[in-house]
C-alpha cells in the first residue's frame, strides 16, 4: 500500500517520492507535577487505548516534555522528582516501552536543534498572538510582548514555546497528534511552520493532523475536566491548591476527601447542566469519561443519580474514581519501589528509539538547508 500521509525518510533519501510508511502519533506531557484526572481523561487514557487498539504498525511516541516545563521557573529538586513521577505514571497507566517510545524530551537533542532551525523562520507577529504565554503570565488577551511591563515578565522560552512544540511533532514526522482542545492553536502553528519550511526546501516536514478519527477508539476524550474548587477553570498540575485536582496516585482517602469538598451548589439532587450547575456537571462528566464504553450519556447518568443527596452522590463519584485509579496507584508503587531503576531503564530504551526517528528527519533537514 502507498502512504497517504507523507513520504518516509528512507524513501526521500533514495529519491523515491511515495513509499509505504507508518502512521506516526506523537503526544507529550509536562513534568510539572503528578498527572491528574484531567490529564488522564483528556489525554493519557487515550494514549493507552491507541497503544492497545491501533494497528501494530503505527509508530507511537509519548514524551515527558521537560524542556517545556522550564519555560516557567522550576526548583531543580522538584523538577527532578516530577520528571521521574510523570514517567512512572505513564508506565503505571499501561504504556509499554516495547510497544511505544516513551522518552524524556531533553534526552533527544534533535528537538532543540529543529526548534532553532524553525525559529529562524518563525514570525514574531504570529507568536505574539498566541494565547498560552498570556494565560501563563495571567495577562489579558490583548497583551503586547513589546509593552515595557510585559517585556520584563516575558521570557524568550515561554514566548517561543509553540516553536519547540512544533519541533517536537515535526522532528518525528508525526502524522497525528492527539492533544486537548487547549492545544489546537499550537497545532495549527506547527502545520503552518511545516508548510512554510516545505515551500522553501521541498516536501520534507509533515503537517500533522489533530484528529485521529480514523483510529479506534472513537470515544471522545474529555475536552476539559474542571478544577474541583473552581469549576470555571480547568484542572491543572501547577495550580497551588492541591485540593483542586485528583492526582492519579491519590489514595482512596485523598480521593474521597477531595470530592467531598468539591465546590457544587445548594440545589437539591443531581442534574446535568454545565452552564448552571458547573460543579455537579463536572462530577457527572468525570463518571461518564471513566466508563470506556461511554454507554450512558452524562444526561442519562445524571438521571440515574437524580434522587440522591449531593453528599451521597459525591460518595458514589469517589467510589467510581477510586475503582479506576486503584490499579494505577498500585502499579505506580511497584514501579518506583526499586528507587527509579525501572524508569531509568525504560527512559534509556525510549530515548534510543526516539533518537533514531528524529535522526532520520534531521539528516534531511540539515541537508536541505545546507548544513
Ligand atoms: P500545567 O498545569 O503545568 O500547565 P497541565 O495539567 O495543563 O499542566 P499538560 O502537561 O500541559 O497539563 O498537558 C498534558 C495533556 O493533558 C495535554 O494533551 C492537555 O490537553 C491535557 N489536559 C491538561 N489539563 C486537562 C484538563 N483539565 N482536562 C482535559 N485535558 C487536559
Amino acid at each position: 500500500s502507498r502512504c497517504s500521509f507523507h513520504r518516509c525518510a528512507s524513501s526521500l533519501a533514495s529519491g523515491v517520492t511515495a513509499a509505504p510508511c507508518r502512521k506516526t502519533i506523537f503526544s507529550g506531557i509536562q513534568p510539572t507535577g503528578v498527572p491528574h484526572l484531567g490529564n488522564y481523561l483528556g489525554a493519557l487514557q487515550r494514549w493507552v487505548r491507541l497503544q492497545d487498539e491501533t494497528d501494530k504498525n503505527t509508530n507511537l511516541l509519548f514524551s515527558v516534555v521537560d524542556l517545556h516545563a522550564i519555560t516557567l521557573p522550576q526548583d531543580a529538586g522538584a523538577l527532578k522528582k516530577s520528571r521521574r513521577e510523570t514517567f512512572a505514571t505513564l508506565l503505571a497507566i499501561g504504556l509499554d516501552p516495547n510497544r511505544c517510545s516513551i522518552f524524556f524530551q531533553s534526552m533527544v537533542p534533535h528537538h532543540s536543534e529543529l526548534m532553532w532551525i524553525l525559529s529562524c523562520n518563525a514570525s514574531m507577529g504570529y507568536l505574539s498572538r498566541m494565547t498560552q504565554w498570556k494565560s501563563k503570565l495571567e495577562l489579558d488577551d490583548n497583551a503586547n510582548p513589546l509593552d515595557p511591563s510585559t517585556k520584563t515578565k516575558l521570557k524568550l522560552g515561554l514566548f517561543s514555546y509553540p516553536v519547540l512544540q512544533a519541533a517536537d511533532i515535526l522532528v518525528h514526522r508525526a502524522t497525528h497528534v492527539p492533544v486537548g482542545e487547549d492545544q489546537s492553536q499550537h497545532l495549527e502553528f506547527a502545520r503552518e511552520i511545516a508548510q512554510g519550511f516545505n515551500h522553501i526546501h521541498g516536501s520534507i516536514l509533515v503537517p500533522p493532523e489533530t484528529l485521529i478519527s480514523d483510529f479506534p477508539p472513537l470515544a471522545a476524550p474529555a475536552k476539559r475536566v474542571m478544577a474541583l474548587d473552581r469549576p470555571a477553570q480547568k484542572m491543572s498540575k501547577s495550580h497551588p491548591n492541591p485540593k483542586s485536582r485528583i492526582q492519579l496516585t491519590d489514595t482512596r482517602d485523598d480521593i474521597t476527601r477531595k470530592i467531598r469538598v468539591a465546590l457544587t451548589d445548594s440545589i437539591e439532587g443531581v442534574s446535568y447542566d454545565p452552564m448552571t450547575r458547573p460543579g455537579v456537571s463536572n462530577l457527572v462528566d468525570i463518571v461518564y469519561h471513566l466508563d470506556p464504553t461511554g454507554a450512558a450519556s452524562p444526561e442519562e447518568l445524571a438521571k440515574e443519580f437524580e434522587g440522591l443527596s449531593l453528599k451521597t452522590f459525591k460518595g458514589r463519584v469517589a467510589e467510581v474514581v477510586d475503582g479506576a485509579l486503584a490499579p494505577i496507584r498500585e502499579r505506580y508503587g511497584e514501579i518506583l519501589a526499586d528507587g527509579g531503576k525501572k524508569v531509568d531503564q525504560a527512559a534509556a530504551q525510549g530515548a534510543e528509539k526516539a533518537t533514531q526517528s528524529a535522526d532520520a528527519t534531521m539528516k534531511l533537514v540539515r541537508e536541505a538547508i545546507g548544513l
